[in-house]
Formats: C-alpha cells, sequence, structure tokens
C-alpha cells in the first residue's frame, strides 16, 4: 500500500475530494464541483500578516481610547466612545443588549487580531507553533462572522445621518482610528491563508490510499480541514488529529435544528417589527419608533440613500434569510439533485449578508449613548431592539448549523455508498 502522492482535501462545501500538487505563492485553487476556494496561498506571506496584525492592534486601542461622536444641542455636549453604546444599553435596562454589542464590537475583534498576532508571529519567524495554536487559530475562525466593526460603521453612519438635522455633530479622533482599523483588517484578511497557517501549525496527515477511493468514507475537520479515514454517518467521531476538533462527516442534526432556529426567528420576527425599538424624547413629547416608521421618518426626510440601506438590511435581508434557509433545508430534505451550485452560493450568500442586519442594533446604541440630555432629549432602547437583535443572531445560528454538503449528498450517491461499502465488506 502505497500513500498517495498528493494530501486528500475535501471540499468544505460540497465534500469533493481533491488531490493537490504543493502550492506555490499566489497558486489559487477552486473546487470543480462548487467553484469554492479550497485553498489561496498569498504572495505576502506570513511576514505581512503579522505586519498587518500588529497595525491592527494598535489601531484597535486608538479607536477605543477617544471620543467617536460628539452630539451638541442647546450648548450641551455629550460625546460618545466605541462602547459607549454597550454601556448605554445595559444602564437603560437591556442588559442582553449590552453584553451583545460588547461582544461583537470588543471583545470578538480584539480577540481576533490578538489571537492571529499570538498563531502567527512564532510561524513567520521560522519557529515551531506556540503552545495552544490550533485552538487559538480554530477559535479566531469561528470568531470571524461575530467581529463586527465595519457593521458598526454602517450604524454609526444612520445615527449621524438622523441627528444631523437635530443637532451639531463632530467626529472624535477615534473615527478615523476605527476606519483605518477596519481597512487594514480586510487587507490583512486578505493577505493570510488559512491554509497555509494550517499546514505550518502541522502538516495534513496523509490517509491510506484504500480510504481515498470514495470521498463518503473520508471525513474532513469542519476547522483545519484535516481528512481522516473513516465515516459513520454524522455522528461524532472523536477529535481532530491536528487541531482537537470534534470531527463529524456532516454537521450533526443540521435540518431539525435549522428548522427549529428558522421557526424561532420566523415567531420573533413579528414583536421586531411591530413593537418600537426605540424611543425619542424631544422637550418632553416622546415618540416610540418601530423598524418601519424609522424607514418611514428617513424617507420623509428625503434621506433616499441611508432610507434604503436601513429598509434593506433591517427588512429584506432577514426575510430573505428566513425563505433561503428554508428553501435550502426544504430541499436537502427531498433529496432534490437539481442546482446544487446554485444552492450552493445561496447558502454562501445567506452565511455572508446576515451580520449586516446589525446595523439597527448599532444605530440604537449610539443614539441611546449620544442623545442623554436630560429635558431637552433622550433616547432610549426598547423591547423591539431585543426581539430584532435575537431575529438576527438566530438566523445566524441556523446558516451556521446548516451543511452545504447535504446539498450534494443526493440520493443516487448515498445508494452508491451503501454499494462500495458492501465490497469492501467482501475484501
Ligand atoms: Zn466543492
Ligand atoms: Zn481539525
Amino acid at each position: 500500500m502505497t500513500a498517495p502522492d498528493h494530501p486528500i482535501l475535501l471540499c468544505h462545501d460540497c465534500g469533493a475530494p481533491h488531490a493537490l500538487p504543493p502550492a506555490l505563492p499566489g497558486h489559487r485553487a477552486e473546487c470543480h464541483r462548487c467553484g469554492a476556494v479550497l485553498r489561496h496561498f498569498r504572495t505576502g506571506g506570513l511576514g505581512q500578516a503579522v505586519a498587518l496584525a500588529i497595525a491592527s492592534t494598535i489601531l484597535f486601542v486608538t479607536a477605543n481610547l477617544f471620543p467617536i461622536l460628539t452630539f451638541e444641542l442647546e450648548g450641551r455636549a455629550q460625546t460618545a466612545t466605541l462602547l459607549s453604546g454597550s454601556v448605554a444599553l445595559w444602564d437603560g435596562g437591556y442588559e442582553v443588549l449590552g453584553v451583545l454589542v460588547f461582544f461583537v464590537l470588543f471583545l470578538a475583534p480584539l480577540a481576533q487580531v490578538l489571537g492571529t498576532l499570538y498563531v502567527v508571529m512564532p510561524l513567520a519567524a521560522g519557529r515551531t507553533a506556540a503552545p495552544g495554536a490550533a485552538w487559538t487559530f480554530r477559535t479566531v475562525a469561528r470568531l470571524r462572522r461575530w467581529a463586527m466593526a465595519e457593521v458598526f460603521l454602517l450604524g454609526l453612519i444612520v445615527a449621524y445621518v438622523k441627528l444631523s438635522d437635530l443637532a451639531e455633530l463632530e467626529p472624535g479622533a477615534s473615527l478615523a482610528a476605527l476606519v483605518a482599523f477596519i481597512l487594514v483588517q480586510v487587507w490583512g484578511e486578505a493577505s493570510l491563508s488559512p491554509f497555509e497557517v494550517w499546514e505550518r501549525i502541522a502538516p495534513q496527515t496523509r490517509v491510506a490510499q484504500t480510504a481515498n477511493a470514495d470521498p463518503e468514507r473520508l471525513t474532513a475537520c469542519h476547522d483545519c480541514h484535516q481528512v481522516v479515514a473513516g465515516a459513520n454517518g454524522g455522528e461524532s467521531q472523536g477529535a481532530c488529529p491536528r487541531c482537537g476538533a470534534r470531527l463529524h462527516h456532516r454537521k450533526p442534526n443540521s435540518l431539525p435544528r435549522g428548522w427549529a432556529l428558522i421557526s424561532a426567528a420566523t415567531i420573533l420576527y413579528i414583536p421586531a417589527n411591530l413593537l418600537p425599538i426605540m424611543t425619542v424624547v424631544y422637550f418632553g413629547a416622546g415618540q416610540p419608533d418601530t423598524i418601519l416608521s424609522g424607514v418611514e421618518a428617513l424617507i420623509a426626510a428625503e434621506m433616499w440613500p441611508v432610507a434604503l440601506l436601513v429598509f434593506f438590511a433591517s427588512i429584506t435581508v432577514p426575510v430573505l434569510k428566513l425563505i433561503g434557509l428554508a428553501y435550502l433545508l426544504w430541499t436537502v430534505q427531498r433529496g432534490s439533485p437539481k442546482r446544487q451550485r446554485d444552492r450552493t452560493r445561496l447558502y454562501r450568500l445567506i452565511e455572508g449578508v446576515g451580520r449586516w442586519s446589525m446595523v439597527d442594533i448599532f444605530m440604537i446604541s449610539l443614539l441611546a449613548a449620544l442623545v442623554q440630555l436630560g429635558a431637552i432629549a433622550t433616547i432610549h432602547a426598547e423591547l423591539g431592539a431585543v426581539a430584532f437583535a435575537a431575529v438576527v443572531i438566530i438566523t445566524m445560528l441556523a446558516s451556521d448549523s446548516f451543511d452545504p454538503r447535504l446539498i450534494w449528498d443526493a440520493p443516487p450517491r448515498r445508494a452508491q455508498r451503501q454499494d462500495s461499502s458492501m465490497i469492501d465488506a467482501h475484501d
């Protein structure tokens, strides 16, 4: 029995096996079946990624040191830092929202930059991986979509537009740092190849060639893509030899979990739209705002681009996500062999777009932090905002629990798998 020439890689989106030659800088490999990027070795190498992660850390600290926005009305001024919104939500009795904003705006981005630095710095210097590097890099990747600095920036723009005809607004020094942080983060991410990092932490151990013949008998780690022989239909198969994550041939209970989460989000979508998300009290007169009335107010003020943005992020995206996920679950359940590539694309779109619905939550948090001028004007969050945030989080968890490889596990292939395992049983 000879080892295969190249380590086997299973596509993370469709499960197709690939035997790829050693990668060269700048080399990009795509799945022949679904078009997913299997690996991409960047030309900058790990040194560039380290430099950008250091720059990110400095910019993130700066973004938290100074005011981000100052609000002036009737001679009184209020400043907000990056975290003021989280504090204002907590103080206003919405502790859950305060913690959520703190997590996605502070903890997750900070853990991302520091974690990347911890893992990549020794590797770039040619040393062996730091202790716990595999766990750290796995966690960094999982936190990626919960780090929402760029979504916050959009929320800040909406808050700015909403307040601009009410009062004087002045950007603070930290706003420039935040914008720079977001740009450097995007650049850093584009210059780092996770595949390369995993290979440097520990090269993939190869599976025996007999197992290569049938991809259904191989399992790829969801986190580091290490391929392991043996599959037992979605049950847990112990820990990944490279990163220690729990191995599953497919994400466990993908369908029932998906349906349960979609149902919960659909139910919560009703109070999220019917209940007010915030109340604006201006010279003693209070006025509650729902998501839709907020959009209407922007239209009445002829702020069309921002009105469209809020309508898209807060109303269109959650509904399309719920319909899209239900469609994916339903077609997988029926074992539909049609339009597999399109459905995989739909899944990627749903995965990517979900976090942008947090715009309204960030907008409310900033308004609640800035507009605290006693008898003149105050803004505070309302229960609808909690329901809406829950819809966003639950739909993100729903798309996370869906396994796109199920789209490709159509019944004919399942039948084939049974045949080949029967042949092997006679060997
Ligand atoms: Zn694929
Ligand atoms: Zn792994």
